[in-house]
């Protein structure tokens, strides 16, 4: 199969319409998007991601009516969610309708929904009519891409087509909230900072770990091939390391220890919010470069830093 890139909508639309994959932008990474309606489709987006069947998809929705087709009820927290955060980088987990089929869920009896921010995918789900099953267009525990050229490294050959709708915004996966017996839990920690969530709704159980194994909390994602440190003390690992061929992934300042050009940094100061979204494509281009080890410094555990340890904690597993 020949993978094209570009950022016709219409193409994209009738793909999706016969049951065909479409890599799509979003503000969080891109995404592998398929009719959610159609076990054809959703059964490619396992195939081609190599997902297992126990980890279910998230399904993006373009507006409200679309998103009551799918869903039997929204609680009045998952309300003053949708009206604080999105178009934004929330999925929540809601019960859902009949008309999604088993396999979107992983035979759960919530479907993981979330209105993304970008205009060329919302356009694209108007011209298309319909909800798409998306989860991160990478192969199965790898990292995320957030860009087109991304998806193209990871599954050339294996989808029709890949929307360009540029860098990804925010670079960060979702935060997933569900309301398990009517209870506000986390699920993912994500783009959206826990804190924020917590000013709207009030405190916010953790799911624990036990509970999320099931549909897929896998401890092991976002990984790259070559293995990969996160450090407390970077001057002290890149000594320990030394004898070895490094790339170091700090945030803000080089470290004098080691060549810069071995060295990516995510942001200029301490702007969190850029640095979560320069994460991953340092992580694809570090992983491209013949090192032995990455060695990426750990962020303080505050706001975004939170969510960047998390993926940073799943991705040296
Ligand atoms: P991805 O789309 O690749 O970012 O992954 C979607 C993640 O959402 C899954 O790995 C699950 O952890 C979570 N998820 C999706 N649907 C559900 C659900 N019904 N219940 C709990 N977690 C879910
Ligand atoms: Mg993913």
């Amino acid at each position: 199969m020949i993978t094209e890139i570009g950022n016709d909508i219409h193409i994209a639309a009738e793909l999706l319409r016969a049951n065909k994959l479409v890599a799509i932008p979003t503000e969080t990474v891109y995404g592998l998007a398929g009719n959610v309606f159609s076990e054809a489709a959703v059964k490619q987006i396992f195939g081609v991601k190599q997902r297992p069947a126990n980890n279910p998809l998230i399904v993006h929705v373009h507006n409200a009516d679309i998103l009551n087709e799918i869903v039997r009820s929204v609680p009045a927290e998952a309300k003053i969610l949708l009206n604080a955060f999105t178009p934004g980088p929330l999925t929540l987990l809601l019960p859902k309708k009949n008309i999604v089929p088993d396999m979107v869920t992983a035979g759960l009896p919530d479907v993981a929904v979330r209105l993304p921010d970008h205009n060329l995918t919302l356009a694209l789900m108007a011209e298309a009519g319909l909800p798409l099953a998306a989860p991160s267009a990478n192969p199965y525990t790898y990292i995320s891409p957030t860009s087109a050229m991304h998806v193209l490294q990871m599954l050339n050959g294996k989808i029709p087509y890949i929307l360009d709708g540029g860098s990804c915004k925010f670079g960060l996966e979702s935060t997933i909230i569900g309301f398990p017996k009517g209870v506000p839990t986390l699920y993912r920690k994500g783009a959206i900072p826990i804190e924020e969530i917590e000013d709207k709704i009030g405190k916010i159980k953790l799911a624990t770990s036990e509970k999320v194994l099931a549909p897929g909390m896998h401890a092991k994602h976002y990984s790259p091939k070559t293995k990969l440190i996160v450090s407390d003390d970077l001057e002290q690992d890149i000594q320990k390391y030394s004898h070895q061929k490094i790339g170091v992934i700090t945030y803000n300042v080089y470290s004098n220890l080691l060549a810069n050009e071995h060295q990516l940094l995510l942001c200029r100061h301490d702007d969190f919010k850029t640095a979560g979204a320069n994460l991953y494509g340092a992580m694809h281009a570090m992983d491209s470069r013949d090192y032995d080890i990455i060695i990426v410094r750990k962020f303080p555990d505050t706001g975004i830093g939170i969510s960047i340890n998390d993926r940073l904690s799943r991705a040296k597993a």
